[in-house]
């Protein structure tokens, strides 16, 4: 591609770099302008249990960019953008805000479904960020417990000691903390000892090969085990199979999530969903 923009002996910079900036500028102001004009949307996915009955226990609200032009882009086409511009702080008061919204429509029509917003490592480095959450819980006339926050062990890599005292301070409020994807990335035990987390929530890496890997079948078993010894329940990502939710109910795994039991969908067919669901479950007890 280089050598024939440039033809032979053409000018030697680096102009995939180049292009790789004016892309990434281009994003962030489109971000910028996106989020003046509201261009956030939420799916939601289901989590359900295992059992045989699946009722209904919450869903995650996964974020989409409503691009004018590119249509709908995906979450790991903008956020490391975003995350890198310190605009996660407003992304996600903007994510919270409408999932918090729309857990008080479900409410209302009597669906009471738990809503899981994923943070970025840098909500936790902002110390008003416990009072953001509370803000958007009164506004919205919403319990504590209507809420889940999922983060990722990373959260904990640099400046651990004040995340984890905002994470004290969201979990005292009542708002409930997943580990998201565990298993992947820097995950240690060591986090897994300071951690105040309800849920743990693994990685559909291990998840989607516990019915034909004899290994991964070890790791899922294993972390279940360590999940309940810890008081916390777990979640398996990326169940795509009946076969897998078998496994998972033999394993004693307490939740499911994926696109084998429904795909993340918008807020329209989410409702539809939750509906014929029948999600009028309470949130499980808090602790
Ligand atoms: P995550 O929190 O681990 O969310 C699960 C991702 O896996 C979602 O991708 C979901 O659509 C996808 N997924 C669910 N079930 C299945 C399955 O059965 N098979 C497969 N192959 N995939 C499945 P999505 O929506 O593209 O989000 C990707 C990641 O972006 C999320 O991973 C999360 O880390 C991040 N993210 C999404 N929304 C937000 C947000 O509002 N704020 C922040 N900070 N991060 C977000
Ligand atoms: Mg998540
Ligand atoms: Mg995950
Ligand atoms: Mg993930």
């Amino acid at each position: 591609m280089y050598a024939a923009k440039h033809g032979h002996g053409g000018p030697v910079f680096a102009t995939g770099l180049d292009d790789h900036a004016r892309a990434r500028l281009t994003t962030l102001e489109e971000l910028r302008a996106g989020l003046d004009r509201d261009e956030l949307v939420l799916h939601y996915q289901p989590k359900v249990t295992v059992g045989p009955e699946r009722r209904v226990v919450g869903v995650e609200a996964l974020v989409r960019w409503q691009h004018p032009v590119r249509g709908l882009v995906y979450p790991d086409a903008f956020l490391p953008t975003a995350e890198s511009a310190d605009l996660m702080g407003r992304i996600t008061g903007a994510v919270l805000d409408l999932a918090c919204r729309q857990s008080r429509a479900w409410h209302d029509q009597g669906l009471d479904v738990p809503v899981a917003v994923n943070l970025s490592v840098s909500n936790l480095r902002d110390p008003a960020f416990p009072d953001q959450v509370a803000a958007l819980l009164e506004r919205y006339r919403l319990p504590a417990s209507a809420l889940e926050l999922e983060v990722t062990e990373s959260v904990l890599m640099t400046d651990a000691d004040n995340a984890l005292q905002r994470l004290g301070t969201l979990r005292d409020m009542g708002v409930r903390l997943a580990v998201d994807d565990y298993g992947t990335g820097y995950s240690s035990l060591g986090y897994l000892q300071v951690l105040p987390a309800d849920d743990l929530k693994l990685d559909r890496a291990f998840v989607s090969r516990c019915g034909t890997d004899p290994r991964s079948a070890a790791i899922v078993h294993s972390t279940v085990q360590l999940a309940h010894s810890l008081g916390m329940r777990i979640v398996a990502e990326g169940v795509e199979d009946e076969e897998i939710l078998d496994r998972l109910r033999e394993y004693g795994c307490d939740y499911a999530q994926g696109y084998g039991i429904a795909r993340p969908q918008n807020a329209e067919t989410a409702t539809a969903w939750l509906a014929a669901h029948a999600a009028v479950t309470a949130a499980p007890a808090h602790r």
